[in-house]
């Protein structure tokens, strides 16, 4: 049973079947003159095109990439390189629960001498608009925030903020990977300049994603060489990935509303079991301003990752926070961002539900779930 739809999605056999012509029968170098080559150059075309109708933005202002690390890092070096270059400013704007491709780049580019402001959060794991506007200086040149939280599923106010972003200098950019089928990836309505994706975490092939650029925005580029995709990012372009990813992301679009409403019903009565029949644990994130599928908790006193190894055991999937730090004894920053208690740092669990997910395999999981607890429960040393 895989609950760990945050981490990864499996490929969607419609999108499979999409992406096969263009490994054999239409494979040519979209920039080559000859047909072969005009075939993938109109593949890709169709690809920009359905892209751009679901983020309400042209094809042109599409920029491909290997996925959500290269598009944040694309996204912060990019502009924070080219507005530096052109005099705007260096101060930088992000918040304490971001993916570590937001905050490592921004970790790197305070090392390099820009001015970087990083917003705390409240105990949801939260910031708002207003305090953006706070922080906004004359020579701020970029703010960068998390539209779906990885690790505790919640949704930031990322329309609100736009709009205090109107008529700022500063460049907008939303790590929108978490929200993609879940969430309006609507471009306009949200105010985004820049807006990255990546296609496995939305039923699509992995090492695809992309970076959504506003038309003017100055980038500077991060992979330079044979100037494909208006020089923003050269590379021959993975065609069969790229029709993959369209597809993918047109079929998430379809049935984005049936998905959410059916994701959030399950989430919903998970949650509220775990609640119920783990007194140990406390939800993590917005308790409405969450993710459709993402339910995630902290659990007093108890090791989670000695839980987890306990119902993959028994044939469960899940994970404590990213999949990417998996492994490390460090407590979450973005629990610690959201002061979460330090006994209840270590029992970090997330469980995310996907669109296979049933109503079946949420009461089994509950059932393992309770079993596994009350084992670690009478493992912990009594206190008198
Ligand atoms: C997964 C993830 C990324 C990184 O995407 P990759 O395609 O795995 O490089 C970035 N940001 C968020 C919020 C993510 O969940």
């Amino acid at each position: 049973m895989y609950l760990d739809h945050s981490a990864t999605t499996p490929t969607d056999p419609r999108v499979v079947e999409a992406m096969l012509p263009y490994f054999t029968g239409v494979f040519g170098n979209a920039s080559s003159a000859h047909n072969q080559g005009k075939a993938a150059a109109e593949a890709m075309q169709q690809a920009q095109e359905t892209i751009a109708r679901i983020l309400n933005c042209s094809p042109d202002e599409i920029v491909f990439t290997s996925g959500g690390t290269e598009s944040d890092n694309l996204a912060l070096k990019g502009t924070a390189y080219a507005l530096r270059d052109r005099g705007r400013g260096k101060h930088i704007i992000t918040t304490a629960t971001e993916h570590h491709a937001v905050l490592d780049v921004v970790e790197l580019l305070a090392d390099e001498g820009f001015d970087v402001t990083i917003l705390p959060v409240d105990e949801y794991g939260r910031v708002t608009a207003e305090q953006v506007q706070d922080a906004l200086h004359d020579d701020t040149i970029l703010v960068s925030i998390i539209y779906g939280n990885n690790e505790v599923g919640t949704v930031n106010p990322i329309a609100d903020i736009g709009q205090v972003m109107n008529g700022h200098q500063a460049k907008f950019h939303v790590d929108a990977v978490q929200a993609a089928g879940l969430l309006s990836l609507d471009v306009k309505k949200l105010g985004v300049d820049m807006l990255s994706l990546s296609a496995h975490k939305f039923y699509g092939p992995k090492g695809i994603g992309l970076l959504y650029v506003k038309r003017a925005t100055s980038l500077k580029p991060q992979i330079i060489g044979g100037g494909q995709q208006n020089h923003r990012r050269s590379g021959t372009e993975p065609v069969p990935l790229i029709v993959g990813m369209a597809k993918a992301l047109e079929l998430v679009d379809d049935e984005r509303e049936k998905t959410v409403k059916s994701l959030q019903k399950m989430r919903d009565n998970l949650i509220e079991q775990v609640l119920t029949t783990v007194p140990e644990a406390q939800l993590t994130g917005h308790p409405t301003e969450r993710l459709a599928g993402h339910a995630s908790f902290a659990l007093e006193g108890l090791n989670g990752d000695a839980i987890l190894l306990d119902l993959n055991e028994v044939g469960i999937a899940a994970s404590g926070g990213s999949a990417c730090t998996t492994g490390q004894q460090e407590p979450s920053h973005v629990l610690v961002a959201m002061g979460v208690d330090p006994d209840r740092l270590m029992g970090q669990l997330r469980f995310v539900i996907g669109k296979s997910t049933t109503a079946e395999d949420v009461d089994k999981f509950l059932y393992h779930l309770t079993a596994i607890v009350n084992r670690h429960r009478q493992m912990v040393p009594q206190q008198d």
